[in-house]
């Protein structure tokens, strides 16, 4: 009944789902699977198609995906980066080994959900590159249709007596359990039998007592160690109406009971969270074996795996945290390019494939650590890098008049210039402008008085515009203040690039430039990190201090015309100066040009 262990099999298929990614790197994730699928610990599961109860799941066939993993968000806000991380792991291992990923919301909490919420993860989880769907189902589980069987749960556990109505306030409640220290104190409730328990609490379901009057407890140890197995509290009272089951209930399960049956209704094999839970692992446990002896769920049940959660220096990922920032109007949405939201740092140019790498490369691991912000910004440059479509863009303009174009080119001459969009793919063909009597260059790229190893303009020096001629710079002009208004060079002769005369004049500088003839007016938005401290908000900071108030800077540009055509969320390199991406919102192809900074070309904030 069991497959041989993957590790002594010897000659392995290579189409053999146990067999290890190649180039995935391992984790304690991975082995655990691997020891699972090679002990054939999931091997007589069943899965009926849908979730469901045991006798539900027993009428089906053996399960045909090897394992199941889930990816549980609870729609009260935007998914941010760590949300993606879980993403990946979760998919991502389902994928490797042969299985499938739930999508399931987590719904069990009737305040603060909302179907935006919901819809924007769907797009989050689709757009990163993922799906859920199976033959016959492509909509997303919700943990809000197992209300019924949570119900039903309820019951048996009071009729087996492992669990009791607590009528004790919640101060009450709260000095009984005791601390770390200190053993819990039972509550006079505790001794009811059955049936009394059961009465009072179809009593709850129909109404009958306030809100917070009363609540349903796990009967397990009072003096436990760990203070989650002293007689946790699984169902509330709270009138609410609820985004999908509307005012059917008037009770609801604690997150602690309904997540473990969430899981063993959709025959999760792997239930994979952050550390926080560790200590709810033991209830977790309790609870699958109390809902098998009373064969109400299949065996075997699903295990919950903890795995460290994302800290990302310079960032705040608490979905509370961001719901400020966007209420308070500290920035433009939650789809702001600032944002660490996944709407966010798609807007700002990061991929799919970007983040996935990322998520690959900071791996799992079992203890808490900070991942600093340069390896997510590694990431989106290593996959824009062999991807994006190379352009010049002049950020600070400053006008360079070639005072002998005239002559040399012939008065109001155009000279047709041309670049690859990508240096190592000639497949993606050229980009075409033309140069004039005067061009756009930065306005950095000019020094009257150069310091020590500047190589580009300054009077008597010689640079090349980059897929054009070799100039000589004369001087500049200047207004009343002193302040430069325009550069002036005169144009060398059979010097362009790509021509046999190319190489006859040797210069130190290459400096880009964008014709005044072609170039299109663009608005480029120059992002920068959205907190100045490394841990916004560790050991109780006020995150809202270290808000960078220069963190969006607004910059009127002159841009090469092949990108007045560039779609909404096209990315570039604009040479010399970083990757930008064009707006999704703003950029509307040949009317208004907007381009957001996605990242630098090298990293600039380290050291
Ligand atoms: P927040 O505290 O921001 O509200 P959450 O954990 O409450 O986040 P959920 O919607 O419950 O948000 O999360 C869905 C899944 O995403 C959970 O399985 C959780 O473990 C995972 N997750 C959330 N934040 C992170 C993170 N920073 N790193 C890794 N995984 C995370
Ligand atoms: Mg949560």
């Amino acid at each position: 009944m069991s497959h041989p262990p993957a590790a002594t099999s010897g000659a392995k298929s290579p189409a053999a789902p146990e067999a290890p990614n190649p180039g995935k790197a391992s984790n304690f994730l991975r082995q655990i699977i691997e020891h699972d699928l090679a002990a054939g610990t999931y091997a007589t599961r069943r899965w009926a198609g849908s979730p469901g109860d045991a006798a539900h799941q027993a009428a089906g066939p053996l399960d045909p995906a090897r394992i199941r993993t889930r990816f549980p968000p609870e729609p009260n806000g935007y998914l941010h980066v760590g949300h993606a991380k879980s993403i990946c792991l979760n998919f991502g291992l389902a994928r490797d080994f042969g299985g499938v990923c739930h999508l399931r919301f987590d719904d069990t909490n009737p305040e603060k959900e909302d179907t935006e919420y919901v819809n924007s993860i769907i797009d989050a989880v689709r757009w990163l590159g993922f799906d859920w769907s199976q033959p016959g189902n492509d909509k997303p589980y919700q943990a809000s249709d197992y209300f019924d069987f949570m119900y039903r749960a309820a019951e048996s556990l009071i009729q087996a007596g492992h669990a009791y109505v607590d009528e004790q306030t919640p101060e009450q409640m709260r000095a009984s359990r005791g601390d770390f220290g200190k053993p819990g104190v039972n509550s006079p409730f505790r001794s009811r039998t059955p049936p009394e328990n059961l009465a009072r609490f179809r009593e709850m379901r129909d109404g009958l007592h306030a809100d917070g009057s009363m609540v349903l407890r796990a009967k397990i140890d009072m003096a436990s160690p760990n203070i989650n197995l002293r007689d946790p509290a699984i169902y509330r009272i709270r009138r609410a109406t609820h985004h999908n089951t509307g005012d059917t209930w008037c009770i609801y399960p604690m997150y602690t009971f309904a997540h473990p049956i969430e899981d063993a209704l959709e025959q999760i094999t792997h239930s994979i969270c952050t550390l926080e839970f560790e200590d709810q692992r033991p209830f977790y446990d309790w609870l699958m074996e109390r809902l098998i002896e009373a064969g109400l769920l299949a065996s075997p049940p699903p295990k919950q795996y903890e795995f460290a959660r994302l800290n990302l220096s310079y960032v705040v990922t608490s979905k509370r945290k961001l719901a400020q920032l966007v209420t308070e109007a500290k920035v433009n949405g939650w789809d702001d390019p600032r944002m660490p939201t996944i709407v966010g740092l798609r807007r700002r140019g990061y991929t799919p494939a970007s983040l996935q790498l990322f998520a690959e490369r900071i791996g799992v691991t079992k203890s808490d650590s900070w991942i600093d912000y340069s390896t997510l910004e590694g990431c989106l440059r290593e996959d824009l890098d062999g991807s994006a479509s190379r352009a010049m863009a002049v950020l600070d303009p400053i006008k360079l008049v070639l005072t002998n174009w005239d002559d040399v080119m012939g008065a109001g001459a155009l000279d047709a210039c041309s670049a690859p969009r990508h240096p190592h793919h000639p497949a993606l063909g050229n980009r075409e402008f033309v140069m004039g009597r005067e061009v756009w260059i930065e306005r950095s790229d000019f020094e009257e008085t150069p310091p020590a190893g500047f190589f580009r303009l300054f009077p008597g020096n010689k640079v090349r515009l980059k897929y054009g001629h070799i100039i000589e710079c004369a001087g500049a002009l200047k207004d009343a203040n002193g302040d430069i208004t325009e550069v002036h060079a005169t144009l060398i002769p059979d010097t362009k690039s790509g021509t046999p005369g190319s190489s006859s004049v040797k210069v130190k500088g290459v400096i880009t430039w964008v014709g005044a003839h072609d170039g299109v007016a663009a608005e480029v938005r120059m992002y920068d990190r959205l907190f100045s401290d490394e841990q916004p908000d560790a050991g109780g900071k006020d995150f809202l201090e270290s808000l960078n108030l220069h963190s969006l800077k607004i910059v009127p540009a002159i841009v090469e015309p092949s990108l007045a055509h560039a779609l909404p969320d096209q990315k570039f390199q604009f040479e010399r100066l970083g990757y930008f991406v064009a707006d999704r919102i703003d950029h509307v192809a040949g009317a208004k040009a907007v381009f957001n900074l996605a990242v630098g070309l090298k990293d600039s904030w380290g050291k």
